[in-house]
């Protein structure tokens, strides 16, 4: 036990060290860069090329525009999409410098130099993102046509597994996430990066508590109430704290990895003493979950400008969110047959 606790914090520390750095990378405290950068917000331009958005109207000339166009929130559109074609450019230019002086590719801004495809800023993130989505909402429905369609019904309409409503939340909540998740990998600003993380803690404190009470047996409704409250309470805080406080990485990395590997601990005991029918599904998920979470660590520049180690991450998560929701599937149908034996 003392060893795994020494292995947690090793990796909790290799952790938050490594997403430290991110709020200076080598990219951007590069002189070169950091001129080309400024000199393009002035003019617009980066050698040849000049984007039309770093023009601003801040005059106040009446626009003819719908309101929710009209400033400031059009002039905010503007400056990001300014900025993000500057530092975009720049950085190009800069990697296409250092190629010559065969010089290997570093961060901006936190992120490495990725090739944009339709104005996309990591194609791969927000394919595979939308992958996971498009998964979930396939596990999702075929878990309702299971519970409501396939399955016996208490009193012809309510369904005997006790943990539907449960997953009926799980669901909704991955899909908003990997929703999130698609929309930030495409554009980084501000706004969309709040939304991603807090959706991200959100489903994770969610699928932390429904680890518990799945593995628990809880199933009477005071208790449940009992365990969610001081999850929630943290949850809601922490969220709070990344949106109207400061979003810090470090901070963020450990309260998600601690939430993550706490499920995973989670449900592998209970697969081993439980003996659920469907048990090798958990401990594929857990296991593979695991190894998985090491690409978080083992950060690789992108491969062709595309396949980075956090696009790879997301890209496992597909095949495992398969298996996750049919493990689901089988545990609704596992109790179901067991609620109507003793029922008869
Ligand atoms: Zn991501």
């Amino acid at each position: 036990m003392h060893m795994l606790d020494g292995y947690a914090v090793a990796f909790l520390l290799m952790l938050s060290l490594s997403v430290e750095v991110i709020d200076a990378s080598a990219g951007d405290a590069d002189p070169h860069y950091r001129i080309c950068v400024s000199q393009c917000e002035e003019s617009g331009c980066v050698g040849e090329r000049c984007f039309p958005n770093c023009k601003f109207s801040s005059d106040g000339e009446p626009i003819d525009r719908p309101w929710y166009m009209q400033e400031p929130l059009y002039l905010q559109w503007k400056e990001w999409d300014c900025q993000s074609d500057c530092r975009y450019y720049c950085m190009l230019d800069r990697e296409k410098e250092k190629e010559l002086l065969n010089q290997g590719p570093v961060k901006y801004h936190g992120k490495w130099p990725f090739s944009r495809i339709y104005g996309m800023q990591e194609p791969a993130s927000v394919a595979f993102s939308a992958l996971n989505l498009a998964i979930h909402f396939h596990g999702w429905v075929s878990f309702f046509i299971l519970l409501y369609y396939k399955l016996p019904l208490e009193d012809g309409k309510k369904a005997y597994y006790e943990y539907a409503g449960l997953w009926h939340i799980y669901g909704l909540l991955s899909l908003n996430s990997w929703f999130w998740s698609a929309i930030f990998h495409s554009r980084d600003v501000d706004l969309t990066e709040k939304l991603d993380y807090s959706s991200a803690v959100v489903l994770l404190g969610y699928s932390l508590l429904v680890a518990i009470l799945r593995s628990f047996n809880i199933r009477d409704e005071a208790t449940r109430v009992m365990v969610a409250a001081p999850l929630i309470a943290f949850v809601t805080t922490h969220v709070m704290f990344i949106n109207f406080y400061t979003l810090d990485y470090g901070w963020n990395m450990i309260v998600c990895v601690v939430m993550a590997v706490a499920q995973l601990a989670i449900w592998a005991v209970w697969a081993g003493v439980s003996r659920h029918p469907s048990r090798w599904k958990l401990w594929l998920v857990v296991f593979a979950g695991g190894l998985a979470m090491l690409l978080e660590i083992y950060d690789f520049p992108p491969y062709e400008g595309l396949l980075d180690a956090h696009a790879l991450w997301h890209a496992t998560t597909i095949p495992l969110t398969y298996i996750w929701w049919s493990f689901i599937r089988d545990d609704a149908e596992f109790r179901t047959s067991d609620l109507v034996k003793k029922a008869k």
